[in-house]
């Protein structure tokens, strides 16, 4: 295998949890934490500061692990670049994905069930309050272009069922488009469902490229070197090698059964609708398999679908402005909602014109606010600064009513939502000190090592004497 080319240290999910342990950041829970709303609180207290492993929970012989990136600077250091350049990176492979690598066997081909209760065998947690059952959250879903044979990967909610039967929610994208050629022939569609993978390989399943674009290409392209893969039991499907855990199984033609609710990214519930269903076949792990949770709504969930969704937006940003610097969907805004852009200011009016481009750059952007280049996107007390100090409501804002905004916003009727944009830049011209931002001369280049010194209680008293 080729380990020493990878640059970063997310070869493997196993990889990466030993790369967390070496470096403080990954917490371990005591034995039998329980699988029912327990592991999930737990792993939510630990949210955006440590990993947490969960031996046998529930009594459960296969371990839990949950929270793989809490951080923005994690998930920059899995792919062995500086937080700065972690969008161009991104972008670049998307743009420039590596051809996998089929290998003929591999770990997850160890244990085969073939006669199973997923109900059992699998430690699926339920996570949130009001919701209906168990459900995998970390699991990659791998389908094929029935025609083509082109592959894709998504990452969709999936309820247990019963035994062997699962629901999950399919959003009008590539695996819906898979599906729907081959429900129209009656026919049902392979799946295969992934759990346990690095950091990289969940990241490059959520970019937004078109259909037919191998997600686990971009992957080998994050990795610097092309991703084994290895092709399942029951179908054609090639899954990533150093997978946990793999269930097979189809997705049924003209059956939907009902789904949810389920506590989803936005902090609300997503309603009980029909879904469709998938029939499982045969469940393979590894000798000692480990199992990933994602808790929703949490700093891991909300960063592997906010960071790509920056770099596609970014991209799409500088094509037509090329003064556009930097982007930020915010955590406050669930890392969706809400998008912060930095540019360098040249004309009058350009900000009104980036927000009407960001509004096309993804449905689910519904406030904007441009900033330039003096404020850090990644700081939202600074976005907040340009806001409270370059912003005037009758001149800078652009509304736009009744658009399509995210079915999943509460506040949108049935998802159409109005759009609002902020243009928190300061004016081209102004007269002296205006606009300039107060900064004390020096100030960056202060060492306190050498500017302080410790002084005795006794002196300190003596300065202090009334
Ligand atoms: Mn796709």
């Amino acid at each position: 295998m080729n380990t020493n080319h990878n640059r970063g240290p997310a070869r493997s999910l196993r990889a990466w949890l030993r790369h967390l342990q070496a470096t403080d950041r990954l917490a371990t829970a005591r034995p039998g934490i329980a699988l029912e709303h327990e592991l999930a609180a737990v792993a939510k207290k630990l949210d955006g500061r440590q990993a947490v492993l969960f031996p046998q929970p529930g009594g459960h012989r296969m371990p839990v692990v949950s929270g793989l990136v809490a951080a923005r600077s994690w998930i920059a250091e899995a792919a062995g670049v500086e937080q700065s350049a972690l969008l161009a990176r991104f972008q670049h492979a998307a743009e420039h994905p590596l051809r996998c690598n089929e290998v003929k066997s591999a770990p997850w081909q160890a244990v085969v069930h073939e006669h199973f209760d997923l109900r059992t065998l699998l430690p699926v947690p339920k996570h949130s309050e009001h919701d209906s059952a168990p459900y995998i959250t970390a699991g990659l879903v791998i389908a094929r272009n029935p025609d083509t044979g082109l592959q894709n990967v998504s990452i969709n909610r999936i309820q247990i069922n019963a035994a062997d039967r699962m629901a999950l929610l399919i959003l009008p994208r590539h695996l819906h488009a898979y599906f729907s050629m081959a429900e129209e022939r009656g026919e049902a569609l392979p799946v295969a469902v992934v759990i346990g993978v690095d950091p990289l390989i969940l990241l490059a399943s959520q970019a937004v490229v078109p259909v037919d674009h191998d997600e686990l290409e971009i992957a080998g392209a994050l990795h610097g070197v092309p991703l084994d893969v290895v092709k399942c039991a029951t179908s054609e499907i090639r899954v990533p090698a150093e997978a946990e855990i793999v269930i097979e199984g189809r997705l049924l033609p003209g059956v939907r059964e009902p789904e949810g609710p389920f506590g989803e990214f936005p902090k609300y519930y997503s309603p009980r609708e029909s879904r469709e269903v998938i029939a499982v076949d045969c469940i393979s792990h590894r000798l000692s398999p480990l199992y990933h949770t994602i808790v929703p709504a949490e700093m891991e969930h909300l960063l592997l679908g906010g960071i790509p969704r920056e770099a596609t937006i970014l991209s799409h940003l500088k094509r037509s402005f090329t003064d556009v610097l930097d982007v930020h969907l915010s955590t406050g805004g669930v890392c969706r909602y809400h998008l912060y852009v930095q540019m360098r200011k040249r004309s009058a009016g350009q900000p009104k014109n980036v927000i009407c481009a960001a509004f096309g750059a993804h449905y689910d952007i519904k406030h904007v606010v441009v900033v330039d280049d003096d404020v850090d996107v990644h700081d939202p007390s600074q976005v907040e600064w340009a806001i409270a100090t370059r912003f005037q409501a009758d001149r800078d804002l652009v509304m736009i009513p009744g658009a399509q905004g995210s079915v999943l916003d509460p506040s949108t009727e049935h998802g159409v939502s109005a759009k609002l944009g902020f243009d928190a830049t300061k004016p081209l011209k102004y007269e002296e000190h205006r606009f300039t931002r107060v900064r004390i001369p020096g100030e960056q280049a202060v060492d306190l090592e050498a500017a302080l010194q410790p002084l005795a209680a006794q002196a300190i008293e003596e300065l202090l004497r009334e």
